[in-house]
């Protein structure tokens, strides 16, 4: 079931087997493809002004006949066009090299637009977009008299005839002898007054002004997240039966009275959601979000106790050995008293003891196995997984958490996914949108707020003198080292170079410990236990302590070259300290190679600014902009043509809202072939939203 927009770019008139290879390099092989190629720019034709007429700093356009264009050598060499009209010239400058500008020679005739300035009596515009005028379509209504749109242009294409008149052209036809197909049934888009994706495509290209590119671009976005949220959440409907032996919760209710302390209301509500989904017979899928040090690990540790109680196995995955360690030693702490066999599995632990840990968990004789990535490895086999717990998902893949899934004999187990930091509600939808979500949205009471500034690397020795003040009032300190781009080694250097500074200078007398990725696992793990026990009074570290690492009488978290971090890197880091009694301090030292940038400026003042991961995933999320989300795009991140993550969030939840509805009465999408057809594709393809019908 083939639709118009499917139909080969070879079938439009003007478009033959060269200009189709050149097109398949742009990853234009259809009508649908072509249409959703995006104007880079647009030019204002539909007003065009004389140039004496001009003042200095307006936006505009004007057409003349090329006089001269020179390519201007030097320190920072610029090609220069001068055009006339009948009133004056204007001389347009390209710093660096423009090839275009060797396309027009004098006597051409051209458009260009940009913003006028007046420099010693000469007019000038740099770095305008140029078209040529006239030539045979010299009255065809889509080049001239409008705004038109610019379309990049690769040399390859222009060699083809490929200009962007020639698209431009191309996309006419197309919109004009191809019907398309709204996805998005008329109801939603009468309530929510978005426009048809024909209507939309058609503005796109050919707006009268640019209200209208927003409001076609917003409609294209609505599609795009519509599809994406009904995907999510057909596939959360689609979760499978579980393994529903009913759990009364006592283990988990002793733990809680046997502690020190009350739950947060976050922590109980978390609790009783996933508790919830453990009894509904339905396999979970849930995402545990909460701030660094809102007690992620208690919940999970009281909803495997739920399972254990059942009679069922838990594995409980985390991204590094140290984390793992402290994870194992902690849950045994708290089970004191309970009969819960724990274990721990990482790869470094002696291998008789792997095997014998391997036949225990085979026999079932071990509850809670937490381990690192080595859980999911051919041989680990469980006897009886019911819950797979991932701490500080953002750090494995997709395919290795799906992997923990499939280690249940027979049915899948329940599955609960904790994130470090909090991330954007917009990014969260879209990226978890098939999972659950409970939120922790309050810390533990009693907690200081952690005084956070940032200095530059002038006053490090002040901060460090703070930091030792701290540590002769009986407290621990942090120091921690940046990985330096494409090298463990030197962020190693980096590290062990001050740590023999820092001991034989502002420490001397006091014991530190360093701590880096080359070290054994073996060394790692006892550095750590020296200082969780206090041996050790400073720590000095590369990142591998920026997850999860919790040592309550730390207050002093001092972050070197804290200008190469990104933000939740850093606020992961500051989360470290404030975890006791103890007033806390994060100091970030400064000390760019040259300017510090107007992003790391914005990012150190975040961190002064907030303390609080929600807010600070949104911020994030606002300096990198919606393109740059580094990484994602592995971990099942739509790729969105029109989708900002940074502007959309609104229209997401609205999407999110009316895919609800939609399923409501149609779950198969049996009454929406099209929108059906589309999902499909859109996971077929990897997440790149198609552009078919
Ligand atoms: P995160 O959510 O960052 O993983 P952790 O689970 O490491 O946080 O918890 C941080 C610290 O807070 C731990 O020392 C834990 O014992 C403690 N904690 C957890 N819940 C509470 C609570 N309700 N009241 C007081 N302390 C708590
Ligand atoms: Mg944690």
């Amino acid at each position: 079931m083939a639709s118009d927009l499917d139909r080969p770019v070879t079938s439009l008139t003007g478009v033959g087997d060269r200009r189709a290879l050149v097109l398949e390099n742009i990853a234009v092989r259809t009508i649908g493809d072509l249409l959703h190629v995006l104007p880079r720019r647009y030019l204002d034709r539909s007003v065009e002004s004389v140039i004496t007429d001009l003042s200095e700093g307006q936006e505009v356009t004007v057409v003349g006949t090329v006089e001269s264009t020179e390519t201007i050598p030097g320190r920072r060499p610029r090609v220069q066009m001068t055009i006339r009209d009948d009133s004056e010239r204007l001389t347009c400058v390209w710093f660096g090299r423009y090839a275009a500008a060797d396309r027009y020679s004098p006597g051409d005739s051209v458009a260009v637009a940009g913003k006028l300035k007046r420099y010693r009596g000469c007019v000038q515009m740099v770095h305008p977009e140029v078209e040529a005028v006239g030539g045979e379509e010299d009255d065809d209504r889509i080049h001239t008299g409008r705004v038109i749109p610019l379309y990049t242009t690769s040399e390859e294409m222009k060699d083809a005839g490929l200009s962007t008149r020639t698209l431009r052209g191309l996309i006419r036809q197309a919109l004009d002898t191809c019907p398309i197909e709204d996805p998005v049934p008329d109801w939603i888009r009468k309530e929510t007054g978005m426009l048809g994706r024909g209507e939309a495509l058609s503005l796109l290209h050919f707006p009268e002004d640019t209200a209208d590119v927003d409001r076609a671009r917003d409609s294209l976005a609505y599609g795009e997240a519509l599809e994406v949220q009904l995907w999510a959440l057909r596939r959360r409907l689609a979760a499978g039966p579980s393994l529903s032996s009913s759990k009364s919760g006592t283990l988990a209710r002793e733990l809680m009275d046997g502690l020190p302390f009350e739950l947060t209301g976050g922590q109980l509500r978390a609790l009783e959601e996933i508790q919830f989904d453990l009894q509904s017979g339905r396999q979970m899928h849930r995402l545990l979000q909460g701030d660094v040090g809102s007690g992620k690990t208690l919940v999970a540790l009281l909803a495997a106790l739920t399972v254990v109680e059942g009679g069922g196995q838990v594995a409980i995955m985390a991204p590094t050995e140290v984390l793992a360690e402290q994870h194992g030693q902690t849950l045994r702490g708290l089970l004191g008293g309970f009969d819960v066999v724990v274990t721990v599995v990482t790869g470094s632990r002696p291998r008789a003891e792997r095997e014998a840990s391997r036949s225990l968990i085979a026999a079932g004789q071990v509850s809670i196995v937490v381990g690192t990535h080595t859980l999911i490895q051919e041989d680990a086999i469980f006897k009886n997984l019911q819950l797979a717990v991932i701490d500080e998902q953002h750090r494995f893949g997709v395919d290795q958490r799906s992997a923990l899934g499939e280690k249940g004999d027979g049915e899948a187990p329940h599955m609960l996914v904790m994130t470090a930091t909090p991330i954007p509600r917009s990014l969260s939808l879209t990226l978890y949108g098939h999972l659950d979500v409970s939120v922790i949205d309050e810390l533990p009471p009693g907690r200081k707020p952690i005084t956070t500034g940032w200095r530059l690397a002038a006053d490090r020795s002040k901060a460090l003198m703070f930091a030792r003040d701290q540590v002769e009032a009986g407290r621990q300190a942090y120091v921690v080292y940046p990985r330096i781009e494409g090298s463990k080694t030197s962020e190693m250097k980096a590290a062990s170079e001050a740590h023999a500074e820092l001991q034989g200078g502002v420490f001397v007398g006091h014991s530190l410990g360093l701590l880096h990725g080359r070290m054994k696992a073996e060394d790692k793990l006892s550095v750590m236990d020296r200082f969780r026990a206090g041996d050790l009074d400073v720590l000095v570290s590369t990142t591998v302590v920026e997850v999860g690492v919790d040592v309550p009488n730390a207050t002093v978290m001092m972050v070197e070259h804290a200008e190469r971090f990104g933000l939740s890197q850093l606020h992961q880091l500051r989360g470290r300290v404030g975890r006791g009694p103890h007033d806390s301090y994060c100091i970030l030292v400064v000390d760019p190679d040259g300017d510090l940038t107007e992003d790391a400026h914005q990012r150190l003042e975040a961190m002064v600014r907030s303390d609080d991961g929600f807010e600070i995933a949104e911020e994030d999320l606002r300096i990198r902009g919606s393109g740059q989300l580094f990484g994602t795009r592995q971990a099942g991140l739509p790729e969105f043509r029109f989708v900002d993550l940074v502007r959309h969030t609104g229209l997401i939840e609205t999407a999110r809202g009316y895919a609800g509805r939609l399923l409501e009465t149609d779950p198969d999408l049996a009454e929406h072939p099209l929108l059906a057809r589309r999902i499909a594709r859109l996971e077929e393809a990897g997440f790149r939203v198609p552009t078919a019908g």
